[in-house]
């Protein structure tokens, strides 16, 4: 096999650009009714509920749902995004939450975000899903298995977003006498660092009172790994509500970008859930080790403190984080998961290589 030589960037950019034609194709801008300036009314606050394609549906104050045009100089837009729109004057305000059939308004400007949730990306790079989020809910379950490596994986997944993470143990309908102990001591360790963790199930409605008041006047996402009951979850937070999300407007016929779409939706009892399938899939990177380590919080007072500098918190003469493993201020648990994500970043990092290189361009 002949390796071929990675694109460079002006070449990414050719194929980004020529993607980008070919994704327009089918809908072009002549599809959607061009609005005039002159019959747009007062800017007014609003939330971007989906973007897609060329088009946002956004929410007003008063809860009024809109298909929106984009100015040309915004660059960047995602569901969760704070923006200002004129709409149409005569978008009819007597019927919120209703989406209009065609076009209703042109978002004019995105306020600064406070957070972003992104992923990577073939043709950017990293590619941003959704904006302005408070917390990440990391469900985890019972069965078919409890695992601390898996749930540091997202804590610091979460850590290096600076987004707020939540731990939720889902299932607990089906924790036995002999695995409670070990389970309870595995999420103490949580707390004791200063994570609020949240026992749950979905199928007996246990804990979900509880689970509804720290999602109240938040904008929440649910991660974590396929199988630990986030769509049972969901469900009974918001029920009624068909998720996973191909809905955006059939009727317009501006074209289907529905199926990784993100969409930000209201919980009855208050607060805001931003899901996707891209959301969910949510996950560890690429980070450098130092980062690794700075996202596990209680490291951080150890860091620096390390004889040598370029000190790997293994075996190095001099570590501080050892010795505070040793002195019982850090989890061995903790610890040993941090080595084991360093490792496999450290392997996924050969492989997206190799692939980058070979196969996929
Ligand atoms: P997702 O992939 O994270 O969205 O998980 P799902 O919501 O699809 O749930 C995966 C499986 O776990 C399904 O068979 C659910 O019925 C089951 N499940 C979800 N919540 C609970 C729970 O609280 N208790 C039990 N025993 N099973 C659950
Ligand atoms: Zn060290």
């Amino acid at each position: 096999m002949t390796k071929k030589k990675p694109l460079n960037h002006g070449q990414l950019r050719r194929m980004r650009a020529n993607h980008e034609k070919r994704l327009n194709r089918g809908h072009s801008q002549n599809d959607a009714p061009e609005l005039q300036d002159s019959s747009l009314g007062q800017e007014q606050p609003a939330i971007v509920i989906s973007r897609f394609g060329q088009h946002a549906d956004i929410e007003t104050a008063s809860g009024q749902v809109v298909r929106c045009n984009i100015r040309r100089n915004i660059g960047s837009l995602v569901c969760g995004d704070k923006v200002l729109v004129r709409l149409a004057s005569d978008t009819n305000l007597d019927e919120p939450t209703t989406v209009r059939a065609g076009i209703g308004g042109v978002v004019e400007a995105v306020h600064p975000r406070h957070s972003l949730l992104s992923r990577p990306d073939l043709y950017d790079g990293v590619k941003i899903i959704a904006a302005n989020i408070d917390q990440i809910l990391i469900v985890s379950s019972v069965l078919p298995s409890f695992s601390t490596q898996i749930i540091d994986r997202y804590l610091v997944a979460a850590e290096d977003t600076g987004i707020q993470p939540v731990i939720v143990l889902n299932k607990i309908d089906l924790l036995d006498d002999a695995l409670k102990p070990e389970i309870d001591a595995a999420l103490a360790v949580y707390e004791k660092i200063g994570y609020q963790v949240f026992k749950v199930s979905s199928h007996e409605q246990t804990g979900i009172d509880e689970l509804q008041a720290l999602l109240k006047d938040k904008v929440s996402v649910f991660a974590g790994q396929s199988g630990v009951g986030k769509s049972s979850l969901i469900n009974a937070l918001l029920p009624d509500v068909d998720l996973i999300i191909g809905d955006v407007s059939e009727n317009s016929g501006l074209g289907q970008h529905t199926t990784t779409t993100a969409k930000l939706l209201h919980f009855p009892a208050g607060g805001d859930l931003i899901d996707s399938p891209g959301v969910r899939e949510f996950a560890l990177w690429h980070l450098p080790p130092e980062r690794v380590g700075w996202c596990f919080i209680e490291f951080r007072e150890y860091l620096g403190g390390c004889k040598f500098r370029d000190c790997k918190h293994g075996s190095d003469p001099g570590c501080a984080l050892r010795t505070a493993v040793e002195d019982g201020h850090i989890a061995n648990e903790r610890f040993a998961n941090y080595h084991k994500i360093i490792a496999s970043l450290d392997e996924q990092r050969h492989a997206r290589h190799f692939r980058h290189s070979v196969d996929d361009l």
